[in-house]
Parts: structure tokens; sequence; C-alpha cells
């Protein structure tokens, strides 16, 4: 039997395609509705528990409500109708896998797709966000890349160069890229929100839904064959896993097209350094799947 939407559900929807729209998607696929889905989703339909993590304290997936979900399998940007929306949140909530991958980008062509997206993104409203921001931090590195880092947001540093991972964290980073024998220049570095979150705080799920899909734009372009996530905010927009970090490190997982390595944050290695040697066997993992060597020492 069709089922109607209310108005706020259909104004929301309305206003999420035009977003889609907006980042070049044009093409959606409605997965016929299961009945017994929607009646659960009836019986649960409260708010699940909203979790606030201390920011980039806790190595853990958080909770969140309303951030991709990814399902690889079905590679479709999945249309759940919105069954019993009472205002624009339900419709927000509405979970939606990632966006199908884009065809390939011939490698001479790279830097223009990037370019492309950056300008697509401009000069950004999009979420709250940019109201503290001072520069928007697109990505950096090499378009080419075969090996990508996802952070989670700008900080201070990165908010005032533009470039992200350029504070203490990132020198962290740029030693970590040196310890697997490669420099800074040969891997490609972007975060799941482009500008910076007040006092550093973890990207709302709002906020992350809606920066994330220009991530996965950048990841479809460079296409790496292995990427890095950077902490919990990373692996959970990527992988869409609620999982605690423990249970998504130490194994491949296939993304997009790409071999996902889940680690610790740098900025949680500055804060506990005796995890260092446990994010090096994670990059290990990750040299394994590109054929590097370990350097020799001296
Ligand atoms: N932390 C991040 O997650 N990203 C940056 O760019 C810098 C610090």
């Amino acid at each position: 039997m069709a089922r109607h939407l209310d108005p706020a559900a259909r104004d929301a929807l309305v206003l999420r395609m035009r977003f889609y729209r907006d980042l070049g998607l044009t093409e959606f696929y409605r997965r016929p509705v299961d009945a017994a889905l929607l009646e659960q989703w009836e019986i649960a339909g409260a708010e699940p528990e909203q979790q606030t993590a201390a920011p980039m304290q806790q190595e853990v997936s958080t909770d969140v409500p309303g951030y991709p979900v990814r399902q690889p399998e079905a590679q479709q940007v999945a249309m759940h109708p919105i069954h019993s929306a009472e205002d624009t949140m339900s419709a927000r909530k509405a979970q939606f896998s990632s966006p199908l991958i884009a065809p390939e980008v011939a490698p001479a062509e790279r830097a223009a797709a990037l370019e492309i997206i950056r300008e697509e993104i401009g000069d950004c409203t999009r979420c709250a966000l940019h109201k503290g921001r001072n520069k928007l931090v697109f990505g950096d590195g090499s378009p080419t890349a075969r090996l990508m880092f996802v952070g989670e947001g700008p900080g201070a540093d990165e908010d005032a160069q533009g470039i992200p991972f350029v504070g203490k964290a990132g020198q962290l980073l740029n030693n970590m890229i040196a310890a697997m024998g490669l420099k800074r220049e040969d891997v490609y570095i972007a975060n799941v929100v482009k500008c910076r979150p007040p006092g550093n705080r973890t990207p709302e799920p709002e906020e992350g839904a809606t920066c994330s899909p220009f991530l996965f734009r950048q990841i479809d372009v460079v296409r790496p064959q292995v990427l890095v996530a950077l902490g919990a905010t990373a692996a959970t927009y990527l992988l869409g896993s609620r999982q605690p970090l423990a249970g998504l490190r130490g194994r491949v997982h296939a993304f997009r097209g790409t071999q996902l390595i889940v680690t610790y944050h740098p900025a949680y290695l500055l804060r506990d350094p005796r995890q260092k040697k446990e994010a090096w066997a994670d990059l290990q993992i990750a040299m394994k799947e590109l054929g590097l060597k370990t350097p020799s020492k001296g």
C-alpha cells in the first residue's frame, strides 16, 4: 500500500535531495520497503541516546545518530522512506548509505577533479561550523597518492593555514609517514569536516553528515590503494561502524575500492605515547598492502 510522507518529512527530503544534487549526485534508487522494518521503526522511534565524548580523548566510536551508514553491498544511495517523522530532526535521522563510487578519474586529471570539488564546496555555509572558520581546510598532498589519511577536522593551526595536519598532531603524522619510508608530498590528507569545530570538539553528526560526502568524492578521485582512518571519528564516518576503535584496528576493511586501515589519531598518540607501538603495527599493515618495506635505520 502506498504510504505518504507528512509535509515536514517531505520538506526535509526535498532539502536532502537538493543537497545531493549540489554534490553532483543525481541517480537514486528506491529500495523496496520491508513492512516489518517500518513497524520496528514505529516502536523504536525514540531518539537514540546522545553520547558526548570529550574531544579526541576517547578512542572509541561514539554512537552517532544520523551519520552516514555505508552499505557496500548495495552501493546505492538508499532512499529510506520516512514514515513517522514529526519534524525535520526525524528526517535528518533517516540513515543513508554513502554515495555511489564515482567513475575513475585518469591520474592526469585528478588535480583538476579535486579542484572542481573544492570549487563546489565554495565559501561553504552548509553547516554551523562555517561560523567560526578562518580557512576551510580541503585537503593536501598528491592527487594520485597510493596512500591517503583521513583525520577528524581541522584544529587551530589548520584553521589558520588552511592545510590539514600542520600542528603538533601533524608533526607526528609527518613522522609516521617518514617511518613508512614516504614523504608527506607522496600521500593525500583530508578530514571528515573541513572547518574547525569550536574548541576542537568532535564534529556533530549533522556537521559530519553534511561534509563527509565531499570527503567521499575526494577519496573517489584520488582512489588511493590504502586509506588510513586516523581515530574514531574518521573510522565512524568512513565505515559507518559504531564499534570501538579496538574492534576495527589490526585488519583491512574493503572500502570504496580501497583497503581501509584504522589506527589511533596522532593527537591521541601525543597524549598516550605508549600506544605508538600499536599504531606502528597498523601502519605496517598499510605498508604490506602497498608493498613497502620498512626503511633501514641510519
Ligand atoms: N586533527 C585532525 O583530525 N585533522 C587535522 O587536520 C588536524 C588535527
